[in-house]
């Protein structure tokens, strides 16, 4: 059993494997993200397996108030329709809200249309718009470039906030839109794919060590959390990339672990 305090405020890494290679072979996890924030337990991009992973640490679906998509690809929405199916009881307990880019919820929907009528209800994410759960607000501040519609989210608890940078090709809008004490960032790649060497429907729209170097100095967050690793990160060694960007920027930079659980009280610690 859990024995935190009702008002601590973490966030739990389901997986920590990005793009096609890493989901299809599961050398890490791809469950996506699980936020309890004093209480209000939030999902974020739950890819394949999230339903193995948080039944197995005990995270109960049923206590969710809202799952949130960044964007549609499979390694992010994936275990969507089981966790809609796990968070209402089949239904039994109607409640809770799915939030997702149009383009999810469109031609080819992320969520069957019977679990629709499972929920409270179905929120449009949009660019610039802010958003509330229980007592949590977030943005989503820009629209990313990625190859379908993508946002990450600035969370506000009241007594933090954090940024999630989603996946994104890097470019000047993220250093003016994600703020906050924490920076979660997924990092799909070792090194920077120009656009003109790769045909135009190769998926190389993600950040890659240098964007994140780039992207950590000017935001200056208290902590990064890196995650969403691909093939390339992860035989580069995680961790190893981790201790090298904190040297080099001088903020505390961690390569998340799969079942990896950061409390945001940790950011009150430091400095
Ligand atoms: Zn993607």
């Amino acid at each position: 059993m859990e024995d935190r305090s009702p008002s601590s405020e973490t966030i739990t890494f389901l997986g920590t494997g990005g793009a096609r290679f890493m989901m299809i072979n599961q050398f890490l996890a791809s469950g996506g993200l699980w936020l309890n924030l004093s209480g209000t337990e939030i999902l974020i991009d739950p890819g394949p397996g999230c339903i193995v992973q948080s039944t197995k640490r005990n995270l109960k679906a049923d206590q969710l108030s809202a799952i949130i998509l960044s964007h549609r690809h499979l390694d992010h929405s994936g275990d969507t329709n089981i966790m809609v199916e796990a968070m209402t009881q089949s239904g039994m307990k109607r409640h809770g809200y799915l939030f997702a880019p149009a383009d999810a919820l469109g031609t080819e929907p992320v969520i069957f249309s019977y679990l629709k009528k499972y929920l409270d209800g179905i929120k449009v994410l949009k660019e610039g718009k802010s958003y509330s759960i229980g007592n949590i607000s977030f943005t989503t501040p820009v629209r990313h470039i990625h190859l379908v519609e993508t946002y990450g989210m600035v969370f506000s608890t009241g007594k933090h906030t954090f940024s999630y940078i989603a996946d994104t090709r890097y470019f000047d809008g993220l250093r003016q839109h994600y703020g906050g004490e924490l920076l979660i960032i997924n990092l799909v790649f070792l090194e920077p794919r120009p656009a003109a060497d790769y045909p135009s429907s190769m998926p190389i729209d993600h950040l890659s060590v240098p964007d994140v170097e780039r992207l950590i100095r000017a935001l200056k967050p208290k902590a990064a959390i890196l995650t969403h690793f691909g093939m390339s990160v992860w035989r580069a060694n995680p961790q190893q990339i981790a201790l090298k960007l904190t040297e080099k920027t001088g903020v505390k930079v961690i390569a998340a672990r799969d079942g990896m659980r950061f409390d945001l009280a940790e950011l009150d610690m430091d400095s």
